[in-house]
């Protein structure tokens, strides 16, 4: 009797036990790491001013201006510019790039005649493999961002056949589209601002998405400095339509203002805390607990003191007015520090 109690005692404490420790692990798998659902949820203001598209269709086409159209699939943004003398097309995206002749089909009897490279990335102009049946398509993009393309030799991005450095104006008709690469402010090879003044539009694809913050790494910026200039370089264009290449709204000067007013305050936060930040400080009381010997783990220490701390304050100030501070708002504090700490 003693001993069958004694067994059962003890196999409820080792149960117990497997159960004490699930529940700890859990705990800690909660605690480590946000759950989906504690994300904040996109404002109600940024879904309320969205382009609707027809699920099934996969796109949606919405005139902007008299002869302009906007394509998206609610990720990625395209243009098509109708014209007396053809369709200009502004980037192919991958994602729908198989549907873009159907889609400028439903809005005009012209054929495409031009395709305009933003900028090299795949993501925005690897869907010209679809427009490959095109006879005789003009594409355009900037000598560095060519040269780039047919060092890359990637069948879903076709080879631009006319290039320019600097600026152009491609005349259709009475429309005037004009091309302009005033800095890189993301690609290395090269970022166009497409502008066409009369209609007061202008599209610079990978600076900002209305209503959200910026996408990873501020857009996966090449070049922090020049990122930082950009939006005084789209302000100081006559526009009240933006096109930013990603995501569902169109935008307009307040979202530029917006992204910029966040972008600044990143900017200055990090500067601030990481000028406050006693370094040597925060590595010798990590040192007391591991020692000098891995001087890249005491480095990290600081820089992530510098991170955590900036990041608090961008996400209280911002989190209850763009959407996304908290999938990457980090990402934004860590990438301006690198530029803070070593190039600014
Ligand atoms: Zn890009």
């Amino acid at each position: 009797m003693i001993g069958r109690t004694l067994l059962v005692t003890k196999s409820t404490i080792m149960r117990n036990s497997i159960l004490i420790l699930i529940a700890v692990l859990g705990l800690q798998s909660i605690v480590g790491q946000k759950q989906l659902e504690d994300y904040k949820k996109v404002l109600p203001k940024t879904l309320e001013r969205s382009i609707n598209f027809d699920i099934t269709k996969g796109y949606a086409i919405q005139k902007v201006k008299p002869n302009i159209y906007v394509l998206t699939d609610g990720i990625w943004q395209s243009v098509a510019v109708v014209t007396t003398q053809g369709v200009v097309l502004i980037d192919s995206p991958e994602s729908f790039g198989a549907k873009i002749q159907e889609a400028v089909k439903s809005v005009s009897n012209q054929p495409i005649t031009t395709l305009i490279y933003s900028h090299g990335h795949s993501d925005h102009i690897g869907g010209s493999q679809h427009l490959s049946n095109i006879k005789n398509l003009e594409i355009i993009s900037l000598t560095g961002t060519e040269a780039f393309l047919r060092e890359q030799n990637d069948p879903r991005r076709l080879i631009p056949n006319k290039t320019f450095e600097g600026a152009f104006i491609l005349k259709k008709g009475n429309t005037r589209i004009h091309l302009n690469n005033h800095m890189n402010h993301h690609s290395p090879e090269g970022d166009l601002f497409i502008s066409i003044p009369e209609q007061q539009f202008l599209m610079v694809i990978d600076v900002l998405a209305p209503d959200y913050v910026p996408f990873k790494n501020l857009d996966l910026s090449n070049n922090i400095h020049e990122y930082l200039q950009v939006f005084d370089q789209i302000l100081a264009y006559d526009f009240d339509v933006f096109v930013g290449g990603h995501l569902t709204s169109l935008g307009t000067r307040k979202d530029v203002e917006i992204t910029k007013a966040y972008v600044d305050d990143v900017h200055s936060t990090v500067t601030r805390i990481h000028q406050n930040t006693n370094a040597m400080a925060v590595m010798s009381a990590a040192a007391e607990k591991v020692g000098w010997d891995n001087k890249y783990l005491l480095f990290k220490v600081f820089l992530d003191k510098v991170i955590d701390d900036s990041y608090a304050e961008i996400e209280l100030r911002w989190i209850n007015k763009l959407a996304g501070v908290d999938v990457w708002g980090r990402s934004h504090v860590s990438t301006m520090l690198n530029y803070v700490r070593w190039d600014d």
